[in-house]
């Protein structure tokens, strides 16, 4: 006897939602706070979309709502994208809008965090304030999008410490926890993130979203 395998076929009222981000640590992140939601997520690699958009905007709102309206009118579906960054006090704002190509558009985590560290080199504690901000865009194709933030405040400590999560994430000292973003495990750091408390807005207005009838 024969035993004929079918994949999975999605139910016909489940609605996708584009995470567009070719960001890994960012796309982990962002499907375990939107888990709950009766949403199928899905990738810009599940559409063959490797084309990256451009994010010319000198605001990380600009550059999310660029992004999330040049996907979901490429994709048809609706759309969430996140720009954040980190903003030190000390250098007026830097690396901000800038975080992903601060050292340079081939540099990695490491260089970032290197550069980071040596123009903070003689910061003294009280002023090496810092501040995590995320903007989330959700998008539904024709329609302009919505737009939500969340921020962390911290300091910028004065060498990298732990192995979890991705970018600045090592010297992003969390004074009230004691700890650098890095030293907490994904679960963790989606309960106080920048992007967890953009996330919790957005889960909201994509229940909204939902309630109104059809995504696609
Ligand atoms: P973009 O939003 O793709 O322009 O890039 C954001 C950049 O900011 C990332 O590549 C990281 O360097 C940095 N960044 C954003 N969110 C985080 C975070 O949660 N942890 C550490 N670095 C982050």
């Amino acid at each position: 006897m024969s035993v004929r395998m079918h994949p999975p076929v999605p139910p016909k009222h489940e609605r996708r939602l584009l995470i567009a981000t070719h960001n890994p640590g960012k796309r982990r992140e962002l499907a375990a706070l939107l888990s709950d939601l009766p949403l199928r997520l899905i990738d810009l690699l599940d559409l063959g979309i490797s084309e990256a958009a451009e994010e010319p905007h000198e605001s990380l709102e600009d550059n999310a709502r660029w992004k999330a309206m040049f996907y979901a009118e490429r994709s048809g579906l609706w759309t969430l994208a996140d720009d954040s960054g980190l903003e030190i006090d000390a250098l007026g704002g830097a690396p901000g809008v800038r975080s992903a190509r601060f050292a340079g558009p081939d540099a990695d985590d490491r260089m970032r965090i290197r550069k980071v560290l040596e123009l903070m080199a003689s910061v003294p504690w009280p002023q090496r304030t810092a501040r995590f901000r995320c903007v989330i865009a959700l998008a539904r194709p024709g329609e302009p999008p919505t737009l939500v933030e969340g921020r962390l405040e911290g300091y910028v400590a004065f060498e990298p410490r732990g192995t979890y999560g991705f970018g600045y994430d090592p010297i992003f000292y969390i004074p009230e926890l004691g700890k650098t973003m890095a030293e907490l495990p994904l679960a963790m750091k989606n309960q106080i993130s920048h992007r967890a408390r953009a996330a919790w807005k957005a889960r909201e207005i994509l229940r909204q979203w939902l309630a109104e009838g059809p995504g696609e």
